[in-house]
């Protein structure tokens, strides 16, 4: 049995990773987000369970003197990290687990190669227009989009460390180039671009 492989996927926020990662998965079938766990409070729209699943700090610092975090970063403030045996169980079924993880996230698992993963990083075509977008999404308070556009500057200087880049400029464009690199890694995998164990062309 064939098991998943990791997508790491970082961008700074207002780069429109998420949308991108919605387009992509509604696609390709065999992909699976994985749901981090974080001290963050839920924005309007977030469900528990869904976006995140959102827990107190005690609740998130008892999880890392568990060991339960295949890796975790603050960011912005708050706690963030991904379950191990959460990640693990995804892969099992053969699903290919998007991690939706900061720069630092990234660079732990990269120096850890605990499980074999592609890293990609998605950059909004410019700093101006990035604040653009923050500003025009209107979810966040003033404050909050300037500590933003600060760490989007350091976020950015991480790119050259990801195995793919991709410029979020036209977003069609960005949705082809993201389709296109899962179908790659899978098939270097000697997968079908469903994600799909070569083995099945023997049964079909
Ligand atoms: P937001 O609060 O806007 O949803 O996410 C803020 C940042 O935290 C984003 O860069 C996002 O990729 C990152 N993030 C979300 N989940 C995790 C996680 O489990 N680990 C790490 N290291 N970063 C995460």
């Amino acid at each position: 049995m064939t098991t998943g492989k990791l997508f790491i996927l970082s961008a700074p926020s207002g780069a429109g990773k998420t949308t991108l990662l919605k387009r992509v998965m509604a696609d390709l079938p065999g992909l699976a987000f994985s749901i981090s766990h974080t001290t963050r409070l839920p924005r309007a729209g977030e469900v528990d369970g869904v976006d995140y699943h959102f827990v107190s700090r005690d609740k998130f610092e008892a999880m890392q003197d568990q060991g339960v975090f295949l890796e975790w970063a603050e960011v912005h403030g708050n706690l963030y990290g991904t379950s191990r045996p959460a990640v693990l169980a995804q892969l099992a079924t053969g699903l290919d687990v998007i991690l939706d993880i900061d720069v630092q996230g990234a660079a732990i698992l990269r120096e850890s190669a605990a499980i074999p993963a592609a890293s990609l990083f998605i950059s909004p075509p410019s700093l101006p227009e990035l604040e653009r977008r923050l500003r025009g999404r209107g979810t966040d308070s003033e404050e909050t989009i300037l500590l933003r556009l600060k760490n989007a500057r350091q976020e950015m200087q991480a790119a050259a460390d990801y195995e793919y880049l991709i410029i979020n400029d036209r977003l069609e464009q960005a949705v082809d180039t993201l389709r296109a690199i899962v179908i790659a890694e899978r098939s270097r995998g000697h997968r079908l671009p469903t994600g799909q164990s070569i083995e099945i062309l023997s049964e079909l």
